[in-house]
């Protein structure tokens, strides 16, 4: 999506705000599926330096992927900051700048790569999610299955025995 800088560009050192909502297509990252839930939403303020636009504010989006422990719909609330620099030519003294042309800026790189910098590590339904029994995949979230019995129990059986030894005098 292009944003227009012209204003920016006319009125000098002005900050002026924007507020846009940004239609980004679904994109992999580490080999997760990640589909935004709606428009994301862009707004800060813009300012002209001589020919250099300066942006910032925040990305509000909601995205869903699926859960890395029960596979189920996982959906990411993020609120990223950011602030960013566009130039007419590359500037090896801003590395992390974005170029543009004429009077308007792309966002769509600019807000995936402050999305991308900024999902968890490992997507998870919530928090705690209990994932999938390893042997017979039933999501324990929803509840034990027949299988779990035996781990539980020597579980709190190390757990008896530590107790034990410590208790001796
Ligand atoms: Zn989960
Ligand atoms: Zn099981």
């Amino acid at each position: 999506m292009q944003l227009s800088v012209q204003k920016a560009l006319q009125r000098q050192g002005e900050r002026l705000e924007f507020r846009v909502e940004l239609g980004l297509e679904p994109f992999e990252f580490c080999g997760d599926q990640i589909a935004p839930c709606g428009p994301v939403l862009v707004e800060g303020h813009m300012m002209g330096v001589e020919d250099r636009i300066e942006l910032d504010g925040v990305i509000h989006a909601r995205l869903k992927s699926s859960c890395v422990r029960c596979l189920s719909e996982a959906v990411l609330e993020l609120r990223v900051p950011f602030t960013e620099k566009y130039l007419r030519e590359p500037d090896e003294e801003e590395p992390d700048a974005f170029l543009y042309e004429a009077s308007a800026v792309d966002l769509d790189q600019m807000v995936l790569g402050n999305l991308v910098m900024n999902l968890p590590v490992q997507i998870l339904c919530k928090e705690d999610c209990k994932g999938l029994c390893p042997k017979c995949g039933k999501n324990l979230n929803e509840g034990p299955c027949d299988c779990d019995s035996e781990p539980l129990h020597s579980a709190f059986a190390v757990l008896k025995d530590l107790k034990l030894e410590e208790d001796e005098p």
